[in-house]
């Protein structure tokens, strides 16, 4: 069973995709990740993906679905994580889906507003590994270094205030419309966490629900 991590951002979704990477084998698959290691290496989508990033607005879907293409021909389970953002980015997904006779669950992360200025304003990043720590929720062991490698973590430039404002504001007008797409009332794809909880017991709620599935664990 494949998953989709839908919620705003700063949620959690990439902390709980690691978790289960490591718990299940999914492999989790992050356009921010992917898109970051584009512009770092300055590629030819980088180089037009960037500004869009800087600003806290959604990258064309055209270039989007041109770098999602090929991912879902490796036959491990996936969670797809900030994929897709946008009703047309997830009527393409169905149809590759549909393609490759795969099929997947929508998870919201469930979580109040008022958190999520302050959980991405205190965000850590390791660049390398797309691995997340918080400077008060989840301190890596020495501050500003990265648990598993011993290199240094950075602040996204995109988890600055003002940029958090309009990425909430995308995030309200163009991704939300995402939870009715997934809750239809008759065939929902659609479960809950709620990611107001701390980190492990969010961790639980997930493992709970990828056990109690049928074919869950990757
Ligand atoms: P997303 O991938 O949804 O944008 P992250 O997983 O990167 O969000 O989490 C955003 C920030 O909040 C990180 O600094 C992370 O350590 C912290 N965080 C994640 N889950 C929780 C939680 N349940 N409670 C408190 N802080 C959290
Ligand atoms: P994230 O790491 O998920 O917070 O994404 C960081 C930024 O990358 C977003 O603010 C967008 O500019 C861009 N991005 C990531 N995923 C997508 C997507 N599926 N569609 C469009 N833009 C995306």
């Amino acid at each position: 069973m494949n998953l989709i991590f839908l919620g705003p951002p700063g949620a959690g979704k990439g902390t709980q995709a690691k978790v289960l990477e490591e718990k299940f084998g999914y492999r989790q698959i992050s356009t921010g990740d992917i898109l970051r290691r584009h512009v770092a290496e300055g590629t030819p989508l980088g180089v037009e993906a960037k500004g869009y990033m800087s600003r806290g607005d959604l990258v064309p879907d055209e270039l989007i679905l041109r770098m999602m293409d090929g991912e879902l021909e490796q036959s491990s389970d996936v969670i797809l994580d900030g994929f897709p953002r946008n009703v047309a980015q997830a009527t393409a997904l169905d149809e590759l889906l549909a393609r490759k006779k795969r099929n997947a669950v929508a998870v919201l992360f469930d979580v109040d507003r008022d958190v999520l200025t302050d959980r991405l304003t205190g965000r850590w990043t390791h660049p390398g590994s797309g691995r997340t720590y918080h400077a008060k929720n989840n301190p890596p062991k020495v501050p500003e270094i990265d648990d598993v490698t011993g290199e240094p973590l950075v602040q996204r430039p995109d988890d600055a205030e003002e940029t958090v404002k309009n990425r909430l504001a995308v995030y309200d007008e163009q991704t939300a419309p995402l939870i009715a797409y997934y809750d239809d009332p008759g065939d929902s794809r659609l479960a809950r966490v709620d990611a107001l909880a701390p980190i492990e017991k969010v961790s639980r709620q997930l493992i709970d629900f990828v056990r109690s599935h049928p074919n869950g664990a990757a």
